[in-house]
C-alpha cells in the first residue's frame, strides 16, 4: 500500500489535502498467484475449472490448486445443434464466476480453454458443419471476453485418456518427488492407471508391464527429465448415458412392442419416454428404424441376472480369445498396477457405498441386492435423489462388466482400483493434464533450479 497527498483548492480558497491509500499489489507488483481456466464440455454438460498456483513456483509440481468449479447449465454443447448461438450463451453465468474471482488486473494473462468431449466426437462425425458452427460459436463467446482465449477444439479420445493420467499422477505427486534434498523420479510402480467414465465415452490410461503392441493406443512423453509410454484408449459409445440408452434399444428391439419390460430397473418403477431420444442417438443402429413419434414405456422387473445378460449383450468379447484385448477387437495390454476411477465410476460406486475398497464378491452382491430392491423401498430411502436414483442398478452392473469382463480386473487385482472424485482438493478429470501440457507447467526436462539443488 501507498500513499497519494492531493491539494484541491476549494471555492473559499483553502487548500484541501485529500490522503488516499492506495493498493500498490495489483498495480505495481508482479501476481503472487496465476489463474488458468478449462472448459470441460462433455455429452451430457459443461463444467468450468479454475485453477490456481504460485507464479514464482509455475514449473514446480503438484503446486496447482482449483479454485472453483462452475456447472454451466443445460445440456452439452452438442446438444445445441438447432441453434449454435446458444451454446456459447450458456457459458456467459460460469464465465462471469471466474471473471469475479480472477484479479482484474489478471484477467490479460489469464488463459482459458475449451475442451470437448464425445459428445462433439460423435456430432462431427455425424455432421461435421453442425460441430463446427457449435465450436465457432462458443469460440467467439471466450474470445470477446477479457481472458487470453487459448482456443476451442475437440480432444481425441486417445488425449483425453492421457490428460486424465497426467492430472492424477501429478496431483498424487508420482512423476517427480522431492526427498533427502533431491529431486528423484518414483519407481514405476507407483505410476497410477486413470478410469474416466463420461456419458458418451469411457478412457482407460495405464503404464502397463510389457511392450504397447498397437501404436494407436500408445502415447508417449517426456516429463521431468523422464520418458513415459502409456497405453490410452477411448471407448465411444461405451460411457454411461449411451451405454444404458443403447441397452434400452436392444431390449426394444428384442421385445418388438413400445411397454418394455426392462429387468435393470426396479420392480414397481415405470417411466415413459420418446423414442427419439434413441432414435436420435448416434450410436444407435437399428435394424428397422424407430419411429421418433412415438412413446416408449418401460416398466421395471428387478432381475439383475437378466439385466447382467442383457448388458454383456453390448460388448462382444470374442477377441479375447486370441490375446490382449478388452472387447469390440481393442487391443488392451493386462490391467497394472494401481488405478483411480472418476467421474461417472465415482458418482454410482460413492452412490452404493462401494468406494471404500471392498472385495469384488461384496460388490457384485451389494450391486445384486440393490436391484432386486423395490422402486417403491428405493425411492422413499433416498427422497430427493429422483435425478440419478432410478438409473443406479443399470449404471452400477454396467460399469461391473466393463471393469471386470471388459477390462479384466479380477477378484485379485480389485482392489488396486480406488474411486475418487478428487486428489489434494482437486477434482479428477482430463482438464487439469490439459491446461498442464498447453502451458508448458510440466517441462520435458527437470528445470535447472531443481537439479542444482541436488548436487
Ligand atoms: P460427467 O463426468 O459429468 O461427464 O458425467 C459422467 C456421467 O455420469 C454422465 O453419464 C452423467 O450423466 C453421469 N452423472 C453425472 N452426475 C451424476 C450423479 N450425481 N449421479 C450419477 N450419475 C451422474
Amino acid at each position: 500500500i501507498f500513499m497519494v497527498l492531493l491539494g484541491v483548492a476549494t471555492a473559499s480558497g483553502l487548500t484541501v489535502l485529500i490522503l488516499i491509500l492506495v493498493e500498490a499489489t495489483s498495480v505495481l507488483l508482479p501476481a503472487k498467484t496465476k489463474f488458468g481456466i478449462v472448459f470441460d464440455a462433455g455429452s451430457s454438460h459443461t463444467s468450468l475449472f479454475v485453477y490456481q498456483w504460485p507464479a514464482d513456483k509455475e514449473k514446480d509440481t503438484g503446486l496447482v490448486s482449483q479454485a472453483l468449479a462452475c456447472e454451466v447449465e443445460g445440456p452439452g454443447i452438442s446438444s445445441y445443434t438447432l441453434d449454435p448461438s446458444q451454446a456459447g450463451e450458456s457459458l456467459r453465468t460460469c464465465l462471469e464466476k471466474a471473471l469475479a474471482l480472477v484479479p482484474r488486473a489478471q484477467h490479460r494473462q489469464t488463459p482459458v480453454f475449451l475442451g470437448a468431449t464425445a459428445g462433439m466426437r460423435l456430432l462431427r462425425q455425424k455432421n461435421s458443419s453442425q460441430a463446427e458452427d457449435i465450436l465457432v460459436a462458443v469460440s467467439q463467446v471466450l474470445s470477446q471476453s477479457p481472458l487470453d482465449f487459448w482456443g476451442a477444439e475437440v480432444l481425441a479420445g486417445q488425449d483425453e485418456g492421457a490428460f486424465g493420467w497426467i492430472t492424477v499422477n501429478y496431483l498424487l505427486g508420482r512423476l517427480i518427488q522431492y526427498s533427502s534434498g533431491q529431486w528423484t523420479q518414483p519407481a514405476e510402480g507407483m505410476l497410477v492407471g486413470a478410469l474416466d467414465m463420461g456419458g458418451a465415452s469411457t478412457q482407460i490410461c495405464f503404464a502397463p508391464r510389457g511392450p504397447i503392441l498397437d501404436q494407436s493406443s500408445q502415447a508417449i512423453f517426456r516429463l521431468y527429465g523422464t520418458n513415459y509410454s502409456i497405453y490410452t484408449h477411448s471407448h465411444l459409445c461405451f460411457g454411461r448415458d449411451q451405454a444404458l440408452l443403447r441397452l434400452l434399444a436392444r431390449l426394444l428391439q428384442s421385445s418388438r412392442t413400445t411397454l418394455l419390460r426392462h429387468p435393470c430397473y426396479h420392480s414397481g418403477y415405470q417411466t415413459t419416454l420418446p423414442l427419439a431420444t434413441l432414435s436420435e442417438s448416434p450410436c444407435i443402429h437399428t435394424a428397422e428404424p424407430l419411429d421418433p413419434t412415438q412413446n416408449l414405456t418401460v416398466e421395471g422387473t428387478g432381475n439383475p441376472g437378466a439385466c447382467v445378460a442383457a448388458i454383456r449383450g453390448l460388448f462382444n468379447f470374442s477377441c479375447q480369445d486370441e490375446g490382449d484385448c478388452a472387447f469390440n477387437g481393442v487391443y488392451q495390454p493386462p490391467v497394472q498396477g494401481q488405478f483411480y476411477a472418476f467421474s461417472g465410476f465415482y458418482y454410482t460406486f460413492h452412490f452404493l457405498n462401494l468406494t471404500s475398497r471392498q472385495p469384488l464378491g461384496t460388490v457384485n452382491a451389494s450391486i445384486w441386492d440393490f436391484c432386486q430392491r423395490s422402486w417403491w423401498q428405493v425411492k422413499s430411502s433416498y427422497p430427493g435423489q429422483e435425478r440419478w436414483l432410478p438409473d443406479y442398478c443399470a449404471s452400477g452392473l454396467y460399469i461391473l462388466t466393463l471393469l471386470r469382463d471388459g477390462y479384466g480386473f479380477q477378484e485379485e487385482t480389485w482392489p488396486s482400483i480406488e474411486f475418487q472424485q478428487q486428489a489434494s482438493g482437486t477434482d479428477i478429470g482430463w482438464t487439469l493434464g490439459y491446461m498442464l501440457n498447453l502451458t508448458g507447467m510440466i517441462p520435458a526436462e527437470v528445470p535447472v533450479e531443481w537439479r542444482a539443488q541436488s548436487y
